[in-house]
């Protein structure tokens, strides 16, 4: 498998060859398809397993062009520093498109991030309670949100997040792509599963 073997654009290809990646991983080969046929998808994958790339590919490719000024893709992270990875690898992706992304995350203020999503963005990468503080301030629109993405989903249950990914979810349209992705199996990620997830491909590697 390669990755000429998926349906990406030449923007897309051309930003995977400069990044130096010469094939997809594990993860990737059985992620990146479901994910562009618009399916949920479960991905059990450590860091390390190029997870992060598995689901902003695709993502990519799916959004491909800037359109409008509300968000289309929301990514939730349990922490700030795997929200800046996050937006690091969308950046490289993205490097050729006009795709915009903003990163929103708490102990700082919020005043640029606000000024940022105002301006208009295609993908929004956050932590659970700044998301829901910006957008409860009346600064995001989620009515065109068409993938959800739960990042480390096992770290965002132990560090007490439910309440606020269930807060989330009332506040994001109901027809929609969902993601989930955790390094282990819990009990409280089944849950979350089961409630999140229609009909997912669960990916285990
Ligand atoms: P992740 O598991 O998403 O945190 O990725 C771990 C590391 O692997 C990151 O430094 C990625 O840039 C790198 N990586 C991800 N996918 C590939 C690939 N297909 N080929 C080479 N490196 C990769």
């Amino acid at each position: 498998v390669t990755f000429d073997d998926f349906k990406f654009n030449r923007q897309i290809l051309n930003a995977i060859a400069d990044a130096g990646y010469t094939e997809p991983t594990p993860i990737q080969q059985k992620a990146i398809p479901p994910i562009l046929n618009g399916q949920d998808v479960m991905g059990i994958a450590q860091t390390g397993t190029g997870k992060t790339a598995a689901y902003v590919l695709p993502l990519l490719m799916k959004l491909k062009y800037a359109q409008g000024e509300n968000p289309r893709a929301l990514i939730v992270s349990p922490t700030r520093e795997l929200a800046m990875q996050i937006e690091e690898n969308i950046k490289t992706f993205a490097v050729n498109t006009d795709l915009r992304t903003v990163v929103l995350f708490g102990g700082i203020g919020p005043k640029t991030q606000i000024e940022q999503v105002t301006k208009g963005v295609d993908m929004i990468v956050a932590t659970p309670g700044r998301f829901l503080d910006i957008y409860l301030a009346g600064h995001i629109v989620t009515k065109q949100l068409q993938t959800l993405v739960l990042d480390e989903a096992d770290k965002m249950m132990d560090m007490g997040f439910m309440p606020q990914i269930n807060r989330i979810l009332e506040v994001v349209p109901v027809k929609r792509q969902n993601l989930l992705f955790s390094a282990t199996m819990s009990d409280k990620v089944h849950n979350l599963a089961a409630n999140f997830l229609e009909f997912p491909t669960v990916i285990e590697i």
